[in-house]
């Protein structure tokens, strides 16, 4: 039997029916709701953004605790995600 064009069969799936369990709300978010960048990426983008407009960063000679910083964060960062993979 064919199916009435615009009507729904017994096969057909409803796009709006949650198909999976809500996520634990104590889990962090997999991807920053400003960005849609997961964490990881996030903290590299930051770090980035600060590189590429300090004047602390473009000199050679010196030293920049805030580069520093963010670079760890993304460190942090990756390493959270690389256990939450490994779960
Ligand atoms: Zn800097």
């Amino acid at each position: 039997m064919r199916p009435t064009p615009g009507l729904a069969d017994e096969r057909s799936v409803d796009v709006d029916e949650p198909r999976d369990p809500a996520p634990a709300t104590d889990r962090p978010r997999l991807v920053a709701a400003h960005t849609d960048l997961t964490p990881p990426k996030e903290a590299w983008a930051e770090f980035l953004r600060h590189c590429l407009g300090c004047r602390v960063c473009s000199d050679v000679d010196r030293v920049c605790a805030t580069a520093g910083d963010l670079y760890r964060a993304w460190e942090a960062a990756s390493d959270r995600a690389l256990r939450r993979l490994a779960w």
